[in-house]
């Protein structure tokens, strides 16, 4: 399996420090307000990968963070506190903003069938674990302090700028100049902030009372899982050049070697062509698309007609055409599925373009357009099987409504009660099915229950 990674600028065979095992950090959301559908790719996305690695067999140990302290409105440490900014608007605290979105976030990651990673942890309940990864940097040189907190000193780690493609001296060129006079480069960033008394979130620490920067977060939430060999680590292509080259620094003076193999970027969604923006009022939420008629399976449907690391453009058409396909997908499925013709298929050919596709640095467009050529071709049900496996990356909903248990144990006995020709109780239990607003068709090797 093959994936493009950001560090070294190609696609490499994806080769686990353990074998069979990949272990997998996701930067996660901060949690101070409603995720839009931008947002959503960045789960899709995690999703996507987590199933394809399934798929491949690997087991998963997967990790992300939730953000409910520190991360300042500007990624480079400047502003307020994106928490403290969200407790004033909503004249909450930011705890309580913090575990409002959080259950928002769940819930909507939970209508796309995101598949979850194993461990979920917020920022707030390792703070012990940052102050001695903060408190290990200083000893090893690669921090300092000031009046305002603690520093990680980017002179220390000449491979800082290597995922961004900036060296130090090219940062140094580029920086504005820095209000921070006692920093001792612009682009040192905050590992520990010393608060000033209005800041809600604070805990005591060998600096005095305090909060963590944003981006040590993710390197001690990730460490503390994963240990210091993983795998790959996922996140949005903005982070790329501040968030991850911060973690790499920290991970690296922490733990005096390379730490992440892989780093996987996803490009963003745009909106008509254009960024996604509250003052241009459109910025949607799975909600917005439900009141127009468009499901989250759509959504995933439409998630998986561009690349990853493709910019994907959200228009109403694409919407639309995402739901069209997805409905008639389902459909001709259908027809596979009840069809009873052995017809000289290669399926084998089939199933290995596809995984082909899937592995060539996660190809879903091009693993999508095999499916339906595959669907196009004359009704077999080894057809419908094999969408089945494929289906455990799309997530596609093919059994329509839950049937209920007392429905099936209805049909069951029909059935039986058929097998044995006693066809007239067959027919009491059918129309007991019927009653409760579903019916019973049955083919040659067995039956099915349709909702009505
Ligand atoms: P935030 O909660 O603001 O930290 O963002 C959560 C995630 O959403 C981050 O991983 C971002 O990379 C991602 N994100 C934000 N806007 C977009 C967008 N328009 N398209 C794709 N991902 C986005
Ligand atoms: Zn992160």
């Amino acid at each position: 399996m093959k994936l493009f990674n950001s560090l070294t600028r190609q696609k490499e065979e994806l080769v686990p420090y353990e074998e069979g095992v990949v272990k997998m950090y996701s930067c996660g959301p901060t949690v101070y307000s409603y995720p839009h559908i931008g947002n959503m790719r960045a789960y899709l996305f995690m999703d996507m990968l987590r199933r394809v690695l399934k798929y491949n067999g690997y087991k998963i140990e997967g990790v992300m963070n939730l953000t409910d302290v520190g991360h300042l409105v500007s990624d480079a440490d400047e502003g307020e506190d994106k928490m403290i900014v969200a407790s004033k608007r909503e004249h909450k605290s930011p705890w309580e903003i913090a575990e409002y979105y959080t259950n928002i976030f769940m819930a909507e990651t939970k209508k796309l069938g995101i598949d979850m990673p194993e461990h979920i942890c917020k920022a707030t309940d390792v703070i012990p674990e940052i102050i001695v990864f903060v408190k290990t940097l200083l000893e090893n040189g690669h921090a300092y302090e000031t009046s305002k907190g603690i520093y990680y000193d980017i002179a220390t780690f000449p491979a800082y700028g290597k995922l961004g493609g900036m060296n130090i001296a090219d940062k140094l060129a580029g920086a504005r100049i820095d209000i921070d006079d006692e920093k001792r480069h612009p682009a040192d960033f905050a590992l520990w902030i010393k608060a000033p008394k209005e800041h809600i979130m604070q805990w005591d620490s060998p600096w005095g009372k305090g909060y963590p920067g944003w981006h040590i977060e993710c390197s001690t939430i990730g460490m503390k899982y994963l240990g210091d060999h993983i795998d790959i680590h996922t996140g949005g292509i903005e982070h790329k050049t501040i968030h991850h080259e911060n973690e790499i620094a920290q991970d690296e003076g922490y733990a005096g070697h390379q730490v992440v193999k892989n780093w996987v970027h996803f490009e963003h969604l745009l909106v008509d062509g254009g960024k996604m923006g509250k003052s241009l009022g459109n910025v949607y939420t799975l909600d917005d698309l439900a009141k127009r008629g468009y499901s989250p399976e759509d959504y995933r449907y439409f998630f998986f007609t561009t690349h990853y690391a493709k910019q994907q453009n959200f228009t109403w058409e694409g919407m639309e055409s995402a739901k069209n396909a997805l409905k008639s997908l389902k459909a001709i499925a259908k027809e596979h599925k009840e069809s009873n013709e052995k017809t000289k298929i290669k399926i084998k050919k089939v199933e290995k373009d596809f995984e082909d596709a899937i592995n060539d640095d996660l190809n879903l467009p091009k693993a999508l357009g095999i499916v339906w050529t595959m669907l196009r071709m004359p009704r077999d049900r080894q057809i419908y099987d094999l969408l089945m496996k494929f289906n455990s990356i799309f997530g596609f909903n093919f059994d329509g409504e839950i049937i209920p248990t007392e429905v099936q144990q209805l049909a069951k006995d029909r059935w039986e009660a058929k097998q044995q020709k006693n066809y007239a109780k067959a027919d009491e239990l059918r129309g007991k099915i019927t009653e409760l607003g579903f019916s019973i068709k049955d083919n040659p090797s067995g039956y099915e229950i349709i909702k009505n």
